[in-house]
C-alpha cells in the first residue's frame, strides 16, 4: 500500500540530507493556531503565520514532506488542477482572471523563497508542454488566448522545434511556459520548514491528530502523546486522512501517481532542461535531474495500491516515447498520492467558528499550496478575505466509493479519448502525405 512506509526509497530522499527526527507532542502544549499536515500547505500556512507574529504549532504524522510534497514532479507553474478554460466556463472571464492570477501569486512565493535562501532547490528553467497529436492551428488559439485572457506568456513551437528539444516522432507541436521552472521539492519543503522554526513556529513530527474537540472559545487536538489547545486548527492533511474533519474529508478523493529516476544516461533524444509533459490527461511528464538522470512520471489511478512491477512499467512507458533510450537501469520507483475534490479546484475555506482547510489540489499543489498557506495566514492574522474567491469550489461530497469508481471510469473515458485523437490525427497525416 502507498500508506506504507516508504519515505526512504525517493530520488529526492537520497539526494538530501535529513536532521535528526524532531520531536513528537508530548503532554500539553499551548498556542493560537494547530495546524495539522506537515506537507507543503501546512508547511506555508504555518510560515506565514509565525511571520506574522501569530503563535503555531504543527503536527504531523509522519515526517515533514512525507507525502505528496516530498516526492511530487517538483514542476512549478500558474494556473490549478483544473483547466482554466474550466473556471472560466463556470465563473466567467473576470473571476477566471482572478483566481488565475492568485495561482501566480504562489509561483512567485516559491520562485522568491528560493531565491533568498537556497538557489540551488531551482534545477530548471521553462515547461514544455507537447501535443501526441497534430493540432497546429488550436495550439496557437491557446496559446493567444492565454496571452490575451490571462497575460500568461507561451512560446508556440511547431512540430520542427518541438522536436529539436524532444526528439520523439510521438509529439507534434508544443508550447513553452518560460515562466514556469522545476524544483528539488523536498529541499523546498525542508527549506521552508526550516524558516518557519526560525520564525517561531513549534513543528512536531511523528504526531498524528487523533481528534479535534470543542473546548471553549477553542480547540483541543489529541495526539498519541499529547494535546494541544489551540484557538484555530487548520486542516492540511490532503486525502491521507479523511475522518479527521468529516466535511473536507468526504469531499476528497484519493488519486495515484508514479515516479521513476534512471540511472545517469549518456543519451541525445532529450535536449532540453526544461521540464516536460505531453497532452495526454492522465499524461507523461519527465524533466533532466542532476547527473542527468531522467525522471519521469506518469499515470492516474484511484488505485491506492501500489502497481507490481512498477519501476518496469515506468520504463516501458518512457522507452515507448523514446526507444532510443534502449534498456536503462531504473534506480528509483515510487508512487504518491494527491487529493482531487469532483471539482478539481482546492478547497481553502474555513466554518466561521475557527477551524480551517486548504486542501485538494490535486496534481497542481506546488504553486496553489504556497497561495493557500499565504491566504489563509493573512485572514487568521489580519482578518484577510482574499480566501473567499473560492468561494464557489466548496467541499461537496465526492460520493465516496462510487464517487471512486467515477472518477476512475473518467479517467479510462480520457484515456480511451487521448488515444483515438492519436490514431485519427496519425490517420489523417498518413493519408497527406500519401495523397
Ligand atoms: C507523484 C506526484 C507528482 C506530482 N507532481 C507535481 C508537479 O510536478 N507539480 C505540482 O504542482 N504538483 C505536483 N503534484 C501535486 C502536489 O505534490 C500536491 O498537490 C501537494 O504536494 C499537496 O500538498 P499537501 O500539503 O496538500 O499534501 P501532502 O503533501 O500529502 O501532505 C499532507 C500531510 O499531512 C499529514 N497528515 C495526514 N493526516 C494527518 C494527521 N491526522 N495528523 C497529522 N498529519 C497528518 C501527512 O503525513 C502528510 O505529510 C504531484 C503529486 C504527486 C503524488
Amino acid at each position: 500500500m502507498i500508506g506504507a512506509d516508504h519515505s526512504g526509497d525517493t530520488w529526492y530522499e537520497a539526494t538530501v540530507s535529513r536532521y535528526s527526527a524532531r520531536t513528537f507532542l508530548r503532554g500539553q502544549r499551548e498556542a493560537e493556531v494547530c495546524v495539522i499536515g506537515g506537507g507543503l500547505a501546512g508547511l506555508t500556512t504555518a510560515l506565514e503565520l509565525a511571520r506574522s507574529g501569530v503563535s503555531v504549532l504543527l503536527l504531523e504524522a509522519r515526517r515533514l514532506a512525507w507525502g505528496a510534497s516530498g516526492r511530487n514532479g517538483g514542476f512549478v507553474s500558474n494556473g490549478f488542477a483544473c483547466s482554466i478554460d474550466s473556471v472560466e466556463r463556470r465563473l466567467g472571464l473576470d473571476a477566471a482572471r482572478s483566481l488565475y492570477g492568485l495561482s501566480r501569486l504562489g509561483t512567485d512565493y516559491v520562485r522568491a523563497e528560493i531565491a533568498v535562501t537556497d538557489p540551488g532547490i531551482r534545477m530548471g528553467d521553462g515547461w514544455l508542454g507537447c501535443l501526441r497529436y497534430a493540432d497546429p492551428v488550436g495550439k496557437q488559439a491557446s496559446v493567444a488566448k492565454m496571452a490575451s485572457d490571462y497575460g500568461q506568456e507561451v512560446q508556440y513551437l511547431d512540430v520542427a522545434a518541438t522536436r529539436q528539444r524532444v526528439a520523439t516522432r510521438r509529439y507534434f507541436q508544443s508550447g513553452l511556459d518560460p515562466t514556469a521552472f522545476h524544483v528539488h521539492p523536498l529541499r523546498y519543503a525542508l527549506m521552508l520548514a526550516a524558516k518557519a522554526e526560525a520564525a517561531g513556529a513549534q513543528l512536531c513530527e511523528g504526531s498524528p491528530a487523533l481528534t479535534v474537540k470543542r473546548d471553549g472559545a477553542g480547540y483541543s487536538v489529541r495526539t498519541p502523546g499529547g494535546e494541544a489547545r489551540v484557538r484555530h486548527v487548520v486542516y492540511c492533511v490532503s486525502s491521507l486522512d479523511r475522518r479527521l474533519h468529516r466535511p473536507t474529508g468526504r469531499a476528497v478523493l484519493p488519486v495515484a501517481t508514479y515516479v521513476a529516476v534512471t540511472e545517469p544516461l549518456t543519451q541525445d533524444v532529450i535536449r532540453t532542461r526544461s521540464a516536460v509533459s505531453d497532452s495526454r490527461r492522465a499524461g507523461n511528464y519527465f524533466r533532466l535531474v542532476d547527473d542527468c538522470r531522467l525522471l519521469w512520471g506518469g499515470a492516474i489511478t484511484t488505485r491506492v495500491s501500489e502497481p507490481r512491477q512498477l519501476a518496469e512499467r515506468m520504463k516501458a512507458d518512457m522507452v515507448s516515447v523514446f526507444p532510443e533510450l534502449g534498456n536503462p537501469r531504473i534506480d528509483f520507483a515510487w508512487a504518491g498520492l494527491m487529493g482531487y475534490a469532483r471539482h478539481f479546484m482546492p478547497l481553502i475555506g474555513t466554518d466561521g467558528e475557527g477551524q480551517w482547510w486548504a486542501t485538494a489540489f490535486g496534481g497542481h499543489g506546488m504553486n496553489t499550496t504556497a497561495m493557500a498557506g499565504v491566504l489563509l495566514a493573512r485572514a487568521i492574522a489580519s482578518r484577510d478575505d482574499e480566501y473567499r474567491r473560492f468561494s464557489a469550489y466548496g467541499p461537496r461530497w465526492a460520493g465516496g466509493p462510487f464517487g471512486r469508481a467515477a472518477v476512475q471510469s473518467g479517467y479510462w473515458y480520457m484515456q480511451l479519448k487521448d488515444r483515438l485523437d492519436e490514431r485519427r490525427s496519425h490517420a489523417s497525416r498518413e493519408q497527406e502525405s500519401s495523397g
